[in-house]
């Protein structure tokens, strides 16, 4: 039996697009996930994309894989007994008259059932930009299961580059409509500031000076932010900016503002905020492509600052 340990191997099924399940081994999370093991590195620690737990790959399969691992093993197990017990057979025939004959003839049992499962259909699939690895999560933000990289700047990224792709389609539209498709652009553009802000302060949340408000800091007010950021981390996010595009950006949030809150019309608190000279009070706002367009020029500069600079801090 001893050299049974070499002569059993066993590779786990993967989906049909070549997904490998996982499961947190982390009490409190047991989350599950995906990995496509051709992009892995050979790395054998796991990083939980949901709670950023590490432990040994190994530790990561799922109940389904443990159940199948071990019916592969049985089989194969069996096999390597059932040979070693043919080269055993034998058969005497009796001798003189009243000889005994003995044989010994090996006959396979029935075959061991296998078990089957499926892997269960994510949300989001997500290549990391940092490592490669391919992995597919529930929801949308996660480390990554190899590098440990957050992803929330790729997410963010990818969403602007979504809003950008739309500005292009509205020149084809006719005005009321494009004008509706800008507006929403903006809306678009800060929610996903506001999403991958949130994100990042939670996960970065134990290097704040108040850890429970950096978990609440809203990035829809971007002036507000900007307290805060420097208020629980040290970072003033305009550094990122020039005068310029920071003044422009702080002015493109009043007008969203104003879209999502007083249906586009001019008040006093925006002409206030914004210092934006042009706007006329009880007038609505005018917001162009190329406002929207550099918008997310400025806030990808802007969120990579902040990720690079909390990242810095222990
Ligand atoms: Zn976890
Ligand atoms: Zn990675």
């Amino acid at each position: 039996m001893e050299d049974y340990e070499e002569k059993v191997s066993i590779s786990l099924p993967v989906d049909s697009e070549g997904y490998l399940g996982r499961v947190c081994p982390n009490n409190q999370c047991k989350m599950y996930f995906k990995i496509h093991p051709e992009s892995a590195s050979d790395n054998e620690t796991c990083t939980c994309p949901y709670c950023g737990n590490k432990a040994h790959n190994n530790d990561y399969a799922t109940d389904d894989q443990s159940e199948t691992g071990n019916s592969l093993i049985f089989e194969q197990i069996n096999d390597l007994l059932e040979k070693e017990l043919k080269n055993m057979e034998f058969d005497i025939k009796p001798k003189g008259d009243f000889g005994l004959g003995v044989s010994l003839k090996v006959k396979s049992g029935p075959p061991i059932p296998l078990h089957h499962y499926q892997e269960k259909q994510l949300e989001t699939k997500i290549e990391c930009s940092k490592c490669g690895l391919k992995y597919t999560v529930y929801g949308v933000f996660a480390f990554c299961p190899d590098c440990g990289q957050h992803n929330s700047l790729q997410i963010l990224n990818r969403s602007l580059e979504v809003v950008q792709k739309l500005l292009t389609i509205s020149e084809d539209a006719e005005p009321e409509i494009a004008n509706k498709m800008i507006e929403n652009a903006l809306e678009d553009c800060v929610s996903a500031f506001d999403g991958f802000g949130r994100e990042l302060f939670k996960v970065s949340a134990k290097k704040a000076s108040d850890e429970e408000k950096a978990k609440k800091v809203s990035f829809q007010n971007i002036l507000g932010m900007q307290r805060k950021a420097i208020e629980l981390f040290g970072i003033d996010p305009q550094n990122s900016l020039t005068r310029n595009e920071w003044d422009s950006t702080v002015m493109i949030f009043q007008k969203r503002h104003l879209l999502s809150h007083k249906m586009g019309v001019v008040d006093e608190e925006y002409i206030q905020k914004s210092q934006d000279r042009t706007a006329r009070i009880r007038r609505k706002i005018k917001v162009s492509k190329e406002e929207v367009n550099s918008l997310c020029e400025n806030l990808s500069k802007l969120a990579e600052y902040l990720s690079s600079e909390i990242a810095k801090l222990s």
